[in-house]
């Protein structure tokens, strides 16, 4: 029986309530930490009451009676507190974890105590402060800030990271708390309580960017059209209003011809570049295909992006992302790959331009190819640590996994050489499958004999061992 992930909104809603720190009170420690450029999410959801039947504390006497996956059976911890109260279930109750759980959040919510406003001014004023701040943040180190535009983006970067984390995330909160608790005091319909609405779902994507995809997303960067609804009812002057499209997808000056100049000129496969505007060129390759190309300085590429980008330029067929530091998510990737556009890292782009079609659009570089190679051998390896498998098993990778950016499933190949081998598939293959659920992959398996093996038609599919007993 697979074990049920946690529902997406109980996640939240965990989150939410512990704040950001591990609820276990001997700890309490920030559940990020930076390395490097990287801003890695401690967090860990753990089961007060074991989710299996022979998991820790699930000999509680209420263990078949809960849902153990609701939010009630659930706690955030660090790594470490995780590891410690499951391994050494024995000295922590689940009475005791859910002391911890209540008290953290009585204390948490004593921290964040929203007050009661009565004064729709006094409100707004609280609202739009709050705003302030993350808009001061946004501008000072957000994506399109001076400090990430002038080159130097990897300490903006994870100011910026941090900041989202400590400050935006819960300002956005408190706003939305602020609202709804106090709409009591206004007549209904209030217009207040209504834009708040919209800006909740900006709230919502903008943290689970940040906490479940465990990095920090551009999404929705900042809610201008809130920001500037609360200021207009509080009488403050605005300057005119920017163009959204252009501040959202805003690129370095010079760009283009950087591009055109630097990074492209050398290509063997390209014949020609033209500079259309400051942010698209014109590519013809050697082959004779045309290719309008939009550069764009984006952290993170999402779905919103690309949507943002077709609003400017609908013809678009090569989406670059030039941020050195920045990335694309998969969903925009796989959208960007179902409407025929290709969306490239620089270096993607250079390799992609040597094919066509699917090929083209859906480019896996050679060292990430082998970076995945080596991260199933190892994965495997350490799975397979205690597993004392008879000699005689070998197992492949191949397909789709090792060509493509964007793959459907881990295509694995399991061969035995002999009768004891084979008495072994079966284990060898629910530990591969294992493996696959560790990373959220789905995974399929072929199993061959030895004898069989050479007449398989996947030579030519990229067959790579990554196992031999
Ligand atoms: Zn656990
Ligand atoms: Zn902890």
């Amino acid at each position: 029986m697979g074990r049920q992930p946690i529902p997406h909104n109980v996640g939240r809603q965990l989150w939410a309530s512990c704040g950001g720190y591990c609820q276990n009170p001997q700890c309490n420690r920030f559940l990020f930490a930076s390395v490097d450029e990287d801003l890695i999410s401690l967090a860990n959801v753990a089961h007060i009451i074991g989710y299996g039947i022979k998991s820790p504390r699930s000999n509680h006497e209420l263990a078949d009676e809960i849902d153990k996956n609701g939010l009630d059976n659930l706690i955030m911890l660090c790594l470490d507190c995780h590891k410690i109260i499951d391994e050494l279930a024995h000295k922590f109750s689940v009475e005791e974890i859910k002391t911890w759980k209540t008290t953290h959040e009585k204390e948490i919510k004593r921290l964040f105590n929203v007050p009661e406003i009565t004064n729709e001014r006094e409100l707004l004023v609280e609202v739009s402060n709050l705003l302030d701040e993350n808009g001061m943040i946004f501008r000072e180190y957000g994506p399109y800030s001076e400090k990430a535009l002038e080159g130097d983006s990897g300490d903006a970067l994870i100011i910026w990271r941090r900041r989202c984390l400590d400050t935006i995330l819960p300002n956005n909160r408190r706003v939305v708390d602020l609202i709804e608790k106090n709409k009591k005091h206004f007549p209904f319909p209030w217009d207040v309580y209504k834009e708040m609405m919209v800006y909740r779902l900006h709230v919502d994507a903008f943290e689970d960017n940040c906490l479940l995809d465990q990095r920090v997303n551009d999404y929705k960067l900042f809610p201008v059209e809130f920001d500037h609804f609360i200021k207009t009812k509080l009488g403050v002057k605005l300057h005119p209003r920017e163009l959204r499209p252009k501040e959202e997808l805003e690129f370095r000056r010079g760009q283009i011809s950087i591009y055109i100049n630097r990074f492209l000129c050398n290509h063997d496969c390209i014949a020609d570049m033209k500079e259309i505007n400051r942010a698209t060129m014109h590519v013809t390759l050697k082959d004779g295909r045309e290719l309008r190309v939009f550069v764009t300085n984006t952290y993170v590429f999402t779905e919103y992006t690309f949507d943002k980008i077709l609003a400017i330029d609908p013809y678009v067929e090569v989406i670059l992302c030039s941020n050195p530091s920045g990335e694309y998510t998969d969903t925009a990737k796989q959208l960007c790959i179902e409407n025929k556009i290709g969306l490239f890292k620089l270096r993607e782009f250079m390799g992609a331009v040597r094919k066509t079609g699917e090929d083209f659009l859906n480019y896996l570089l050679v060292e990430e190819r082998n970076e995945r190679i080596s991260h199933s051998k190892n994965a495997l390896e350490h799975a397979l640590k205690d597993a004392f498998l008879p000699k005689g098993l070998e197992a492949y990778l191949f397909g789709s996994f090792l060509r493509r950016k964007i793959y459907r499933d881990i295509d694995v190949l399991i061969v035995y050489k002999n009768d004891q081998a084979q008495l072994a598939v079966e284990r060898l293959a629910h530990i591969l499958k294992r493996v696959a659920e560790q990373y959220s992959s789905l995974i399929d398996i072929t199993i061959c004999s030895s004898q069989e093996f050479p007449n398989l038609p996947l030579k030519n599919n990229n067959l790579t061992k990554i196992y031999s007993s």
